[in-house]
């Protein structure tokens, strides 16, 4: 067994835990392939957050089937939160599936895989130290770093599954991070992403989430920091500070609302009022006047009334929301909010989506129309899907398209916004456009 495939589902910390498996894997000599038909063993890093991730999984899970028949010593594994959630019930089902992983078992994955080649295995304990911190992750490409700062939540508000598979809140060591950052800036990576579930909860004896800021911001080449996702009342004053004035901080927040009914966000066991957030987000602006926001919102909560929703469609413009990130509730087996027993219909449920998306771009689009003409810093990303535009990123997070030749992946430009299609942007360079770093 020599050639592994991994195959990425789910959130930017998925992403991050399969470049740390791709780190394992290759430091016990084990070749990472682009191609499951080119792969020995090949492992899926699921999601389990909403029904609709587990059942792409379970699909992708047919096809692997049928290589399977094509190749019968191919090993296939299901790694993260969807085979901690299913655990070793997903082994009984699928007869395609040699291993089940969860997320604090990857350590393990070379001696795993090996033995997965005998009978099927399952490594789904939960570790409340695992941290991986001593672990060099082996990172994608891109100008982009993902760094893990803390793994599992403690908050367990009641639809969530993500403290029942990725287990209690632990933050890596700052020594850990910084070398860890300090590597990737030498690598050439301009951009890091702090990653947590409550990212702004971090803390390591009396160092919090503004010291760990603070130092991220001192690190060479590193010109760009963000961090996703905070919790709302995480936010202290100290954090806000850091925040403010550590250069490096970019001017985008994406802060999950999740509602804007005092009732369901009770419900939900979410920490704050409508009230209390619109008060975090004032202290946000007030300290960064230029911060743009990003925030999640979930609709049909089982109990979710006509006029609650109606007070989440008010938050959209009164928290002055850039962008949102909008989801039809989905029962997790397992959560709290399994027991509630007032479910929303689905097409009412439908329906309240449908109105918050149509709200909530319009919100988008008017605001980035009332951009064009402004001049932004713009991080070189990749080409853009069609022509020959490159994708381009300002701190405030909005995408811009602009002519620059493919090799200025990487490097700062000035760009003035031309014009909008609501969510991107259009760019012309504006002279000097060269940010000299
Ligand atoms: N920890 C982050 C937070 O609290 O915002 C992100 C958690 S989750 C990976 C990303 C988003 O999925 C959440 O913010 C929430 O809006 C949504 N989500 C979580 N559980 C859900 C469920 N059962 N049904 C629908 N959406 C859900
Ligand atoms: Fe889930 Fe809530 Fe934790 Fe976010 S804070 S991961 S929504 S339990």
């Amino acid at each position: 067994m020599k050639r592994v495939f991994l195959e990425t589902y789910g959130c930017q910390m998925n992403v991050a835990d399969s470049e740390l498996m791709a780190g394992v894997l290759q430091r016990a000599g084990l070749e990472l392939v682009d191609r499951a038909e080119d792969a020995d063993a090949v492992i899926l890093n699921t999601c389990a957050i909403r029904e609709n991730a587990e059942q792409r999984v379970l699909g992708r899970l047919g096809d692997y089937a049928h290589l399977k028949l094509a190749n019968p010593a191919l090993i296939v594994g299901v790694a993260g939160c969807m085979a901690q959630h299913l655990r070793a019930k997903l082994l009984d089902r699928k007869r395609v599936l040699d291993l089940v992983v969860g997320p604090d078992g990857y350590r393990f994955l070379p001696e795993l895989l090996r033995r997965a080649a005998g009978e099927p295995v399952a490594e789904v304990r939960l570790d409340r130290d695992e941290t991986y911190g001593d672990l060099e992750p082996k990172r994608g490409p891109g100008v982009r770093a993902w760094v893990t700062v803390q793994r599992g939540c403690d908050k367990f508000c009641t639809y969530c599954v993500v403290p029942f598979t990725r287990g209690r809140e632990r933050s890596l060591p700052l020594a850990d991070l910084v070398r860890q950052i300090e590597h990737a800036a030498a690598e050439g990576f301009r951009e890091v992403v702090l990653l947590g579930q409550t990212v702004n909860s971090w803390r390591e004896g009396t160092d919090d989430f503004a010291d760990l800021l603070r130092a991220v911001g001192t690190v060479d080449g590193v010109r760009r920091i963000r961090f996703t996702s905070p919790y709302p009342t995480d936010f202290t004053p100290r954090v806000i500070e850091a925040m403010a004035t550590t250069a490096a901080v970019c001017e985008h927040v994406h802060l999950p609302l999740q509602s804007g009914s005092n009732a369901v966000l009770k419900r939900m066991r979410r920490r704050y009022t409508r009230e209390r957030y619109l008060e975090v987000v004032g202290e946000l602006r007030q300290a960064i006047p230029d911060i743009t926001l990003s925030t999640d919102i979930i609709v049909g909560l089982p109990g979710e009334t006509e006029q609650q929703f109606q007070e989440t469609l008010g938050m959209v413009t009164e928290a002055g929301f850039d962008d949102a990130y909008t989801f039809k509730y989905s029962v997790r087996e397992g959560t709290p909010a399994e027991r509630i027993v007032d479910h929303v219909p689905e097409e009412v449920a439908s329906e309240r989506l449908q109105r918050l998306i149509e709200m909530a771009r319009l919100q988008t689009r008017q605001r980035n129309a009332s951009r064009v003409g402004q001049v932004h810093e713009v991080l070189v990303e990749r080409p853009a899907k069609r022509g020959h535009l490159m994708l381009a990123r300002t701190r405030q997070n909005f995408l811009v398209l602009v002519d620059v030749p493919r090799d200025c992946v990487g490097e700062y430009r000035r760009v003035r916004l031309t014009g909008t299609t609501g969510s991107t942007f259009t760019g012309a360079l504006e002279h000097p456009a060269l940010v000299v770093i």
